[in-house]
């Protein structure tokens, strides 16, 4: 629909209005607020701060004066409520003099002024109206991003009216909207634009989420024309064979993990190439169900990979690997490997003599070149550069992939649109996990803290102190890793300190890494080095310095570190610098154990300009920035693209799908 055909809506407020990128009545819908009014509650002047904005209700106590200030004159009115004083003041609006009577109850609505936090508080050009009246300061009012001649009031006018005017209906195929009880889409523009309750507002952002993220995945969906890689190599394996290869594990596997070892096995077994993440928060256990994967491909026969993005994790799978499947050949590769043993594995993979290979990136060299390399496994997928990612795809032609992260990370997210991954969650954790306490320390609390680490010493417990990389241009407050090391060593004597870092040999990381597992040293000072993947069940303190420093998510991914035995740990936060924001972050790691929800709110903080990965996708993100982010919408909608593509009824689906792939074409494929 055009925008001239809206009442009101005139050429001039057109072009206006195309400045915004709004050029069709549905764009108006999409237009969302930048915020809300919440005329709900008046509150107490007693309870007001300077330059808070609100909503009060005073008598006017005096006829409203005109006052001449020697420059300009403005109208002014004294007004009382509960015993305060409280002023308002206009300038350029004589007619308000008219509009205010002595005797009467109003409502203003303005910020309030109190500069000096003396005398009485005040407000400059409040809106107001009598009270008993109230028919305009009530009710939550959108405010919406303007340009030009704009105002709040002609946007909200032809929003409303395109809300009247425009037929909204959902691209979600009804028989789905009915199954899943899912609400009508045309109730929740309503409620983003006009909502009854604050409430209200957040169950429809939700609702427009899952319906733009829907559109999306189906658009590349239908783009794929519902081709699906054809599978490359049979698995004869069984699944009681895969029962039984469990049983090898000192534990057995949590519900998540069964499903998701369950929904791998099917995936091998179906006619379709696998190409899966599976996502669990760290500490889930999902190295298991990887080796539950290559247990699959090598007991039919076939190679396997599994790929780290450090050495030290990539030694660590190995050693894994080595544990749970003795029967099978395995070998490791690293770029520390010598380079004759590097030709020795290439030929061994090349002729079929080694079942399972384990390593970093070094794998993915083109002159590796496996005969039957049917399963491989990504660990930590979102460590990797995207050259890298790429490199794995050719590499892996036709192998079946698994992928694997702790965190929904933005570029995790764009793999789900362009590598159009399936996914396997494992959303609980192993009982007996034990209880992880964070705690911010205050700068005059350290002392104690490192004194309480020296007695967890003597009882046996190992440490992680972490503090970030100084970047080239830093100095000052910080300290770097080395420094720490050697403080650290001074102040507590007895305790056996290493010292690992980024800058060192991938090879001497590993072997520094081994003595700490093997508990020859007691703590380890490093940095993010060892971020990912590393499990060390007696490690039960994680000290962070300058933690507001990390981002979110890797705050929780450190955290990780520890708690992985059935040991009470700790996790102690050290802020360098104590603005608030910086307090309200890490209060969100102290009161948040779900990792998930850990990755939401770090990219609601960082604005999500990553949200893509790349460069160029920044004007796909531009159409999307007005949608909440929501990992739970993401997953959600493609399940429904799941079972969409194949409906009766998704013919409205597929035209508005090609319709949005139209639009993003330009800046998606290349
Ligand atoms: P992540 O998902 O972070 O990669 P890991 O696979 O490293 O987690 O597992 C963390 C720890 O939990 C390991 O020590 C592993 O042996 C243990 N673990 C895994 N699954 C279970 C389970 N079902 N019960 C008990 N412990 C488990
Ligand atoms: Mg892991």
């Amino acid at each position: 629909m055009k925008l001239t055909q809206l009442r009101g809506i005139s050429e001039k407020r057109e072009k206006d209005l195309n400045k915004l990128n709004i050029n069709e009545a549905e764009d108006l819908l999409k237009w969302f607020p930048r915020g809300y009014l919440d005329l709900t509650q008046t509150v107490k002047l007693s309870e007001c701060y300077h330059n808070d904005v609100v909503l009060v209700a005073c008598r006017v106590s005096s006829p409203p004066q005109t006052v001449y200030n020697g420059r300009r004159s403005y109208v002014k009115v004294w007004c009382e409520q509960g015993g305060e004083q409280f002023s308002a003041i206009w300038f350029n609006a004589p007619y308000v003099k008219n509009n205010l009577k002595a005797g009467e109850e109003y409502l203003f609505y303005g910020r309030i002024q109190n500069r000096y936090g003396i005398g009485a508080l005040s407000m400059v050009n409040p809106t107001f109206e009598l009270r008993e009246k109230n028919a305009r300061l009530k009710g939550i009012v959108p405010v919406y991003a303007l340009r030009g001649s704009l105002t709040q009031r002609c946007m909200r006018d032809a929003i409303a009216e395109a809300l009247r005017r425009v037929p909204v209906k959902s691209a979600i195929p009804a028989s789905l909207l009915e199954k899943y009880g899912i609400s009508p889409l045309a109730d929740a523009y309503r409620a983003i634009h006009a909502p009854a309750s604050m409430a209200e507002i957040n169950a429809a952002a939700e609702r427009i989420a899952l319906e733009e993220y829907f559109v999306l995945i189906s658009a590349f969906r239908y783009i794929k024309g519902g081709k699906e890689d054809v599978r490359a190599f049979e698995y004869a394996c069984t699944g009681k064979e895969v029962a039984l290869f469990a049983e090898r594990f000192p534990f057995s596997l949590t519900d998540g993990q069964k499903s998701a070892i369950g929904e791998i096995y099917k995936n091998l077994k179906s006619p379709y190439r696998m190409n899966r993440l599976l996502q669990g928060d760290v500490g889930s256990g999902k190295t298991a169900v990887a080796l539950c994967g290559i247990f699959m491909a090598l007991k039919s026969g076939h190679q396997a990979a599994f790929l780290a993005p450090t050495e030290v994790l990539a030694a660590q799978n190995y050693a894994l690997v080595r544990r749970y499947l003795p029967e099978y050949r395995a070998a490791f590769l690293a770029g520390s490997t010598p380079a004759k043993e590097k030709r020795a594995i290439k030929e061994r993979l090349a002729s079929g003599e080694l079942d399972v290979l384990c390593g970093t990136h070094a794998i993915l060299q083109e002159d590796v070149q496996p005969r039957d390399l049917a399963f491989c496994v990504c660990d930590e997928q979102h460590r990797f550069g995207v050259a890298q990612r790429s490199a794995l795809g050719e590499k892996s032609m036709g192998a079946d992939m698994l992928v694997m992260s702790a965190t929904p990370i933005p570029r995790t997210l764009s793999l789900i649109f362009y590598g159009d991954l399936d996914i396997s969650e494992i959303k609980d954790k192993p009982r007996a996990r034990a209880e992880i306490v964070t705690g911010i320390v205050p700068l005059h609390k350290y002392d104690d803290m490192l004194a309480y680490i020296g007695q967890e010493v003597r009882k046996g417990n190992q440490s992680y102190f972490v503090c970030p990389k100084i970047e080239e241009d830093e100095e000052g407050s910080l300290m770097s890793v080395t420094e720490l090391y050697e403080e650290l060593k001074n102040r507590l004597p007895f305790v056996r300190f290493a010292l690992l870092h980024g800058k060192m040999k991938e090879k001497e990381k590993a072997e520094i890494m081994q003595a700490f597992k093997e508990k020859r040293t007691d703590c380890l000072v490093t940095t993010t080095v060892i971020e990912v993947g590393i499990d060390v069940p007696d490690a039960t303190i994680m000290v962070i310095y300058n933690a507001e420093r990390f981002g979110l998510s890797q705050l929780h991914q450190l955290r990780g570190r520890v708690g992985r035995g059935d040991k009470k740990s700790y996790c102690f936060l050290l802020l360098g610098s104590d603005s608030e924001e910086a307090r309200e972050r890490l209060n969100i790691i102290k009161q948040n154990t779900d990792g998930f929800k850990i990755a939401e709110y770090d990219l609601k903080m960082r604005g999500g300009g990553d949200f893509m990965g790349t460069r160029q996708s920044g004007k796909m993100f531009a159409q999307l920035k007005n949608l909440r982010y929501s990992a739970q919408a993401i997953f959600e909608a493609k399940k429904l693209a799941d079972e969409a593509i194949v409906c009766a009824d998704n013919a409205y689906l597929r035209a508005q799908a090609l319709k949005k792939y139209e639009s993003l074409q330009d800046v998606v494929l290349n």
